[in-house]
């Protein structure tokens, strides 16, 4: 069964696959539909939903698009080793690692200046830095491995109207065209992205703000091979990155001034490959375009917390930062695993999972790593985003000592492949467990 074959909400104790879904619930919970409701089936709520897949927990996903818009979002992402370890430990990995491309070398640059820093797997004695993966094949992989999940219902195209928080429960209203259902669950989790309905609707506080750049999103195949190599160009007007991705295309990530990237967002395609040229240089040769481009705009904002009695956020909607350094998705896959090992932990021991003693060390855990790699991407975007003489002397002088200083040089690759902080269970090794 798909998702688009619905006509009718979805019977509740139906699995992704159609499967009646396996009732082991904790005495407390038994009165309940489920144990836990994840609202959003983006990347970071099925992951989530993955990790607690041998928990014996019931789980409920509720997705409001259909599977195939879901899927076709024009976007790629840069999955870090941290990531890529979570996905094997959910086992979802084996479906999508021969879909993604590895990263072998990163290089940073600052616009004109010939001074380049290069990072390379040995700095890290790792085998790649990371990956390079379609939004649609890391969603098909993650729905591939909730086929065997038993004890998870996928309801979707579904939408949540309205949640009702009690002492011993959460309510939701789910809506599917005119249609309306009711379920019940010890604990709703948000991973319905960055305007998240359910964060605004809890009454929860966020701070942030939106950038004065937007970006541009395009996939372009070059006529040299991208020789695995990622890179990042500091340009005043904002950080331009080359992505690369399996068949020899790349995904290019050109930030600029908001009115500056919707110009180049109109240039006819020839144009637009001519001042891409200027951006991205002549390492790869000619350069064609492949399909649409997409403008993003960017935004940096984080909750005051992640979570309240019976509540808990992850991924956007718990935070989101600018795209330079490719972060994003990166925390909230981190989120999902930290926000599932706390529930294990809490299932095992027969607690209430919505209660905030529970939920808060999910919070103490994942507070403060985000808000780290939020100031980190912010302070680089601001520091490589103008002309100051004394900013450009010191960003210069930063670069240098990053390819010159080992340890700090390591340093700023653990940062970038999630490899500093607590690690999950889920991302240590089948040997280290
Ligand atoms: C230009 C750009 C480049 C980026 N590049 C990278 C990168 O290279 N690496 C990286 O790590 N990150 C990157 N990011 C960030 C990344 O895109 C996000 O962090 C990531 O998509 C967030 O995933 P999510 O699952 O939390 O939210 P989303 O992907 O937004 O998913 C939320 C889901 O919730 C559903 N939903 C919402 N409301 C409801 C409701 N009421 N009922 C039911 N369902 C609902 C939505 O339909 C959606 O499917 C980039 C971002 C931008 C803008």
């Amino acid at each position: 069964m798909t998702f688009d074959s619905y006509s009718t909400l979805p019977a509740l104790e139906q699995n992704y696959s159609g499967q009646p879904v396996q009732q082991t619930p904790t005495e407390s919970s038994q009165k309940l539909d489920y144990d836990v409701a994840i609202v959003g089936g983006g990347i970071v709520g099925l992951t989530f939903a993955c990790a607690l897949k041998d928990s014996g927990l019931r789980v409920a996903v509720i997705e409001a698009k259909t599977d195939s818009a879901a899927v076709s979002r024009g976007q790629a992402y840069h999955i870090n080793l941290m990531s890529s370890r979570i996905f094997e430990g959910i086992g979802a990995w084996e479906q999508m690692q021969h879909q993604v491309n590895p990263i072998q070398q990163i290089r940073l640059s600052d616009a004109h200046h010939p001074g380049i820093v290069q990072f390379l797997p040995e700095d890290l004695n790792a085998t790649v830095l990371g990956y390079v993966a379609d939004h649609g094949v890391v969603l098909e992989a993650l729905r591939e491995c909730l086929r065997q999940c038993p004890h998870v219902a996928y309801l979707c195209p579904v939408e949540v109207v309205q949640v009702d928080y009690h002492p011993d429960r959460v309510e939701l209203e789910l809506g599917q065209k005119a249609e309306t259902k009711h379920i019940s669950a010890q604990l709703l989790v948000a991973a319905d992205g960055t305007r998240s309905p359910i964060r605004q609707q809890a009454g929860i506080r966020a701070d942030g703000w939106q950038y004065w750049q937007s970006c541009v999103v395009a996939f372009i195949q070059p006529e040299k091979p991208h020789q695995n190599i990622a890179y990042e160009r500091f340009w005043e007007s904002g950080p331009f990155a080359i992505l690369p991705l399996p068949n020899n295309i790349c995904r290019i990530v050109w930030t600029a001034p908001k009115a500056e990237a919707k110009a180049i967002l109109a240039l006819d395609d020839q144009e637009f490959l001519t001042q891409l040229k200027q951006r991205y240089g002549d390492q790869m040769g000619e350069l064609s375009l492949i399909g649409q481009r997409h403008l993003f705009p960017v935004h940096l904002m984080h909750s005051r917390v992640y979570t309240m009695p019976r509540l808990a956020l992850i991924g956007d909607a718990a935070h989101c930062c600018h795209p330079v350094g490719g972060q994003g998705v990166n925390l909230g896959i981190r989120d999902a695993a930290a926000l599932a090992q706390v529930l294990k932990g809490a299932a095992a021991a027969g607690q209430d999972l919505g209660l905030l003693t529970v939920l808060r060390q999910y919070d103490r855990w994942r507070f403060l790593e985000n808000l780290m790699i939020l100031g980190f991407t912010d302070v680089l975007d601001r520091l490589f985003s103008n002309s100051l003489f004394p900013l450009v002397t010191l960003r210069r002088a930063g670069l240098w000592i990053l390819q010159s200083v080992p340890p700090i040089k390591v340093f700023a690759l653990k940062l970038m492949t999630g490899l500093l902080g607590r690690s999950p269970e889920l991302a240590k090794s089948k040997q280290d467990r």
